[in-house]
């Protein structure tokens, strides 16, 4: 597929990332663990070759370590990574937000700590913001810090956390105040310090990579592990989701992009009444309709990720991102499915397992109805939640 807006620098990068899913990666995640849940070893091993392409390193300055790669440049790599698997691409953004926050929020105890490791692709974080009664309204946190004397006390209990089983620690959003928006705080649990139970979270499809509930029970904190200062997890998360929207966006894409590109070479070698059945009309109009569909969903991608990258306010491109993305994968993964005919639910072809993923990518980072609602307030200036 073309790109008459990626500069030669970028083109090279994709294409050179490319190659390697192509050679090394594919075999691995579409076949040895299709269906499998890939261990830590193996991940880890996977996400040491990544950062060599500046994946999660991307994100992070030279000064720290890392490779300092801008952030429509990083969508561009992340898009493939998650075209050839949308599982490898969860530790890969849920890493790479978790330096992120660590680099511009956390004191310099914890920067030296943790980032090298995330940046080279040896640790794993996760960010445990949902709750079992806490999904779509973040003010609502119930898991509790109790100050006591220079370390913190947290109960409660995190679920839908990615990475949760391979987490070395967990930046963790917890109330510390009634005040409604400076209650909450961010605090780094390590996973052996300050230990909290793990338990995966079976589902429709993600499996090859850990979701996870997460059970706080009287963990001690020091209060030098506070990330931003005490009061500021509402408004540094908010700030996050702008960013990270976008590259759950980038999975929708991705999702609607493979199912494409499964459904041309299915269209292209299946003969049905005398032809393939590409040149059927309304398997060539399907075909059309999928692909401009993907196409507007990059744009919308970009166009978000280029106003981050030009600092100017992105909410509503990320959310508009996002909503059209994550649904486009239901509708394109749905007809990529169609165009398989009876094949497409069987094991035997990759298209019924898109369609399982693609049910998944409109509820993380907020559901297409929060997207929906946010972009209607930034339209009318009124709230509608
Ligand atoms: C694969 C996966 C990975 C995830 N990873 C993480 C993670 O790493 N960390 C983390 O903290 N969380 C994570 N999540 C949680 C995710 O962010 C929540 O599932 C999501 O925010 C929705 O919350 P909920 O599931 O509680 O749904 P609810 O908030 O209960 O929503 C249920 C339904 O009601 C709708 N709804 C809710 N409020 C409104 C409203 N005001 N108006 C209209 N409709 C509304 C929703 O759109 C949805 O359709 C993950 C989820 C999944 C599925």
């Amino acid at each position: 597929m073309g790109h008459v807006f990626r500069t030669e620098e970028q083109q090279a990068a994709v294409d050179g990332l490319r190659r390697f899913l192509n050679a090394k990666i594919e075999p691995v995640v579409n076949k040895e663990y299709r269906d499998k849940f890939i261990p830590r070893e193996k991940m880890s091993a996977i996400m040491r070759e990544l950062t060599q392409f500046g994946l999660i390193s991307g994100v992070i300055s030279e000064a720290s370590g890392g490779t300092e790669i801008d952030w429509l440049t990083m969508i561009m790599l992340f898009e493939e990574v998650a075209t050839t698997s949308v599982d490898l691409s969860v530790p890969v953004v849920i890493n790479s937000f978790g330096a992120y926050m660590i680099e511009q929020l956390a004191p310099a105890h914890l920067r030296e700590r943790y980032l090298p490791g995330l940046v080279n692709g040896e640790l794993f974080c996760s960010i445990g913001i949902s709750e079992p009664d806490v999904g779509s309204n973040v003010l609502e946190i119930k898991t509790r810090a109790r100050r006591d004397g220079d370390h913190f006390i947290i109960n409660g209990e995190k679920t839908w956390i990615s990475n949760g089983s391979y987490s070395d620690f967990l930046i963790c959003t917890c109330r510390t105040g009634d005040d409604p928006r400076r209650g909450l705080t961010h605090f780094l649990l390590d996973r052996k310090e300050h230990p909290y139970e793990v338990r995966d979270i079976h589902k429709i499809a993600w499996n090859g990579q850990s979701t996870a509930q997460i059970f706080l029970s009287d963990v001690r904190v020091p209060a030098t592990n506070i990330i931003g200062n005490e009061g500021e997890a509402l408004k540094n998360t908010l700030s996050m989701f702008e960013r990270s929207r976008v590259f759950v966006a980038a999975q929708g894409l991705c999702i609607g992009r493979r199912a494409l590109e499964e459904a041309v070479r299915y269209a292209t070698g299946r003969r049905q009444h005398g032809k393939v059945i590409a040149g059927h009309q309304l398997i060539a109009a399907m075909l059309a309709e999928m692909a401009t569909n993907v196409d507007a969903a990059r744009m919308l991608v970009y166009r978000a990720a280029s106003m981050i990258e030009a600092g100017v306010p992105a909410e509503m491109e990320a959310a508009m991102a996002k909503y059209f993305a994550c649904e486009m994968a239901v509708t394109v993964a749905r007809q990529a499915v169609q165009i398989h005919g009876g094949n497409g639910v069987t094991k035997d072809f990759l298209v019924e397992k898109l369609a399982r993923e693609a049910i998944v990518v409109p509820i993380p980072e907020g559901t297409t109805q929060i997207q929906q609602l946010i972009i209607g307030r930034a339209l009318t200036g009124i709230n509608a939640f």
